[in-house]
């Protein structure tokens, strides 16, 4: 038998639309509850040794893209700290679990980062158990698209979008980067909702447009301390987070509006996040945002 590449898998995962069958789940949503559950690279990831001897912190660590960017850092030589939401512990434990067979380190860091004193517990605990800190991928995020426009939107759901992708992001970043030190980089999370926005994902987009601007301004401010800021900017890929916010019908054809005809797997994402991360690979890339969508245009 031939060995089917990560996008072949992909492909197979989806059904003739290009989407998933109709589903929905409770935020923040559960890897194990998802038909099919997403491929993060368990079978496929081969490190080569990218990261070797690096120590990185990813927010939202224990599904979705963020489990997926812990396996191959981790397999690339990464000791990984994984930021989530209590509720989360089951996801969280998996994802350790697959850093550890890789040889390397988990730490386990769960707490609600819409907190400012939480952000900086977690940047501290992982610091002191990781000794130090190179990488940190600031992907926790959250949205919501079950209500009807701007004017259904209440300010708690408002408060709640903006302060975990913006607000937790800015204090994550800020009790950081006394830590980095040359060479070291930060990996904001982004998305194609910040140049192609849902009205149905009116905050959310707002937020990922901001997260832009900022990665590109704080590359600015940070570039003469040898400190490399990017972004990453998915497309529309199967996470627990699509049926944790969306309506169940919005699943059947969810990615089929792509160049590419479906929606991505975290696995596809990962290798973008290697990259930035490489001190190596990336030394004079900063203040530029990777667009990996499937085909839309991020400019
Ligand atoms: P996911 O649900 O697997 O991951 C999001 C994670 O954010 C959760 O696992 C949770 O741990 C964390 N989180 C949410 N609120 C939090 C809080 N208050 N405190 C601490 N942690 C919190 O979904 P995902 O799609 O892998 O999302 C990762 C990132 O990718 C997000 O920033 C999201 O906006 C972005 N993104 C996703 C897509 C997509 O189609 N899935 C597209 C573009 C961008
Ligand atoms: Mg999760």
């Amino acid at each position: 038998m031939t060995e089917s590449t990560v996008g072949q898998r992909a492909e197979s995962m989806t059904n003739d639309q290009g989407g998933f069958p109709a589903q929905e789940q409770e935020p923040p949503g559960s890897t194990s509850a998802m038909d099919p559950v997403p491929d993060h690279g368990e079978e496929t990831y081969k490190g080569s040794g990218k990261l070797e001897g690096l120590r990185a912190l990813v927010t939202g660590g224990d599904s979705g893209i963020g489990r997926a960017v812990a396996i191959a850092f981790a397999r690339e030589g990464a000791d990984v700290a994984l930021s989530y939401l209590p509720d989360e512990q089951e996801d969280a434990e998996s994802t350790a679990e697959l850093v550890r067979a890789a040889g390397r380190t988990a730490v386990l860091c769960p707490g609600d980062l819409t907190a400012e004193a939480t952000c900086e517990q977690v940047v501290e605990k992982s610091v002191q158990e990781l000794g130090g800190l190179d990488v940190l991928v600031n992907n926790a995020g959250a949205q919501w698209a079950r209500d009807e426009g701007l004017e259904q939107m209440s300010s708690e759901r408002m408060d709640r979008i903006f302060k975990t992708n913006l607000y937790a992001l800015m204090w994550m970043t800020r009790a950081a980067l006394p830590h980095l030190g040359k060479g070291a980089s930060i990996i904001n999370v982004s998305s194609i909702q910040a140049w192609e926005p849902s009205t149905t994902l009116l905050d959310y987009a707002a937020t990922k447009a901001a997260i832009n601007n900022f990665t590109v301004n704080l590359a600015a401010e940070v570039g003469p301390r040898g400190i490399r800021v990017n972004a990453v900017a998915p497309g529309p890929i199967w996470t627990p987070l699509q049926p944790a916010t969306k309506p169940a019908e919005a699943m059947e054809e969810f990615g089929a509006d792509t160049p590419l005809g479906r929606a991505g797997q975290p696995s596809e994402v990962a290798p973008a996040f290697v990259f930035l991360a490489s001190p190596r690979d990336a030394s004079y890339v900063s203040g530029t945002v990777l667009g990996v969508t499937g085909g839309k245009p991020v400019f």
